[in-house]
């Protein structure tokens, strides 16, 4: 085999350490595709209060403890402390930048008590960002990739091309930014800027700076040498408009031949009704009758009544507009005249945590709500329901609608970012259809759609085809690593 590449994944959440969102799936799972192909690939994260010593045998490295890291002009100490991931044969080293006072807090990016954003949320991303390069240096391990995630992480691509340009250990590394969702930027005043360390001229158009502000994912798309985002989908609508971009579809239409859209995978061994642990009964596609007993467990959950002719309509999601939920708002009486069954599993903004509370409340043997986080449920939800929605505004790439296919759970879904191009209408395609598709971010396009699923779930034989074609597909990450790996080695090719 070719030469093994060395490459530095840098993430602020992965599974199980601590976890948003997809992007901590993506940061377990690529990265332990990629050790399979034979590369010496490590990640490193901060060390959140979540990230128990105990539970996940965390040792210190002697060396790079108290290692003082500049913070504007303050020096901070921060230690690394390393685990492994050891889901697959050869494990995957995990790398903990840990400092008390900035990570050891409740929950990751955000006060619980405010739900807003922590205050200091500057220097908790920008000690990281210096603190990843300082441990690489003092590791004087040489990545030939450092791969960054999200704005959490942005900032080491524009150090390293301005403040390390000269730094013998990165003279050949390759810098590559991966956006999960355009919309979270890591926006800062203008005052924080001065605490990264960049030269001055860096805080520009051409830079950092953002309508006068600081913009943290700016330092990823200006400085990498290469931009993903996680389908092909979502890489055109961030660049076509605001709605998608979130004020940086400018800069995403300059970088678009420095972008390319890659569509994550799903980890098969988490996500498959085979072998799923959490879930009362596992099933394949050829004993999809089993799927019922998940579906009774659901609904015993919730103290829904069980009838398996009445569809279960699953939700698992961050409560949060991009998800969709003013369309359900508005059609939540709509819905409720439907001959369906809705469980929501979800956390997030105060309004629509109220909203399936309470209408649990109102309409209890037609809607269960569990307002939390909570893994186990959310497997039950996918083995359990019959469909699944997801009629997002926008969606970088989803996981759950590709979970939901492997569960053979229908998806009901906007045609945008990955949702498109993972789901296909079933009635427009009946012999290769996989879930149910609308266009228009409408709340009347939206209910149409789940009375059409709801109409479709009555052909048994039609819907039990769709459900075993849904479970075939292949999602796994294989194919999505190869793709990587392959841009890593084009970029290392480049002067
Ligand atoms: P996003 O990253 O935008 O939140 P994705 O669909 O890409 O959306 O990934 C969401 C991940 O988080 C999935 O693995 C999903 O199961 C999980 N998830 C979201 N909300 C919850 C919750 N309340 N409880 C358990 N898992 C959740």
């Amino acid at each position: 085999m070719a030469k093994p590449l060395s490459i530095l994944f840098v993430s602020s959440e992965v599974v199980p350490f601590a976890k948003t969102g997809g992007l901590a799936d993506v940061s377990a799972a690529l990265p332990q595709v990629i050790r399979e192909m034979g590369h010496d690939i490590r990640i490193i994260m901060p060390k959140f209060a979540a990230v128990s010593d105990r539970k996940f045998k965390i040792h210190d490295i002697k060396r790079l403890t108290d290692m003082p890291v500049k913070l504007g002009d303050r020096t901070i100490l921060g230690s690394v402390k390393s685990s492994f991931l050891t889901n697959i044969k050869t494990k995957v080293q995990v790398y903990f930048l840990s400092n008390e006072e900035l990570y050891c807090r409740s929950d990751l990016y955000v006060d619980p008590k405010t739900k807003e954003a922590w205050p200091d949320n500057d220097d908790r991303f920008i000690f990281f960002c210096r603190g990843v390069i300082r441990t690489m240096l003092l590791l004087g391990w040489k990545p030939d990739i450092i791969h960054l995630n999200d704005w959490q992480s942005a900032l080491i691509a524009a150090l390293i091309k301005t403040e390390y340009a000269d730094e013998p250990l990165f003279k050949n590394t390759r810098i590559v930014f991966t956006v999960h969702n355009a919309a979270y930027q890591g926006i800062f005043p203008a005052e924080s800027f001065e605490k990264t360390g960049l030269p001055a001229k860096t805080f520009k158009s051409e830079g950092l700076e953002f309508h006068g502000d600081m913009n943290l994912l700016k330092a990823g798309l200006m400085y990498a040498d290469q931009i993903t985002t996680v389908s092909p989908t979502y890489a055109k609508e961030i660049r076509g408009s605001k709605d998608y971009g979130y004020g940086l579809e400018g800069v995403f239409k300059k970088k678009a031949r420095k972008t390319v859209g890659l569509l994550n995978g799903m980890d098969n061994a988490v996500w498959s009704p085979e072998v799923d642990k959490l879930i009362p009964a596992t099933y394949s596609a050829d004993t999809l009758e089993k799927k019922q007993e998940n579906k009774k467990a659901l609904c015993e959950h919730f103290k829904l009544p069980y009838d398996p002719a009445v569809p279960v309509i699953g939700i698992v999601s961050r409560l949060a507009d991009q998800k969709g939920f003013d369309l359900i708002k508005e059609k939540l009486v709509d819905l409720m005249k439907l001959d369906l069954q809705i469980v929501v599993l979800g956390s997030g903004e105060k309004k629509y945590e109220d909203l399936f509370s309470k209408a649990a409340k109102k309409y209890k043997k037609k809607i269960g709500a569990h307002i939390g986080f909570d893994d186990e449920l959310a497997h039950l939800i996918e083995a359990g329901s019959d469909m699944f929605l997801m009629p997002s505004k926008y969606e970088p790439c989803g996981l759950n609608q590709m979970y939901s296919l492997r569960y053979g759970t229908l998806p009901i879904v906007r045609a945008t970012g990955g949702l498109a191009d993972t789901v296909e209408d079933l009635t427009a395609k009946p012999k290769s259809g996989t879930g149910f598709v609308f266009t228009d971010y409408k709340s009347k396009q939206m209910l149409d759609t789940i009375k059409r699923a709801v109409e479709a779930f009555k052909d048994e034989k039609t819907w039990q085809a769709a459900m075993k074609r849904a479970m075939k597909k292949d999602f796994s990450w294989d194919a999505s690593a190869k793709k990587y790996i392959e841009l890593y080695k084009k970029l290392l090719k480049k002067k």
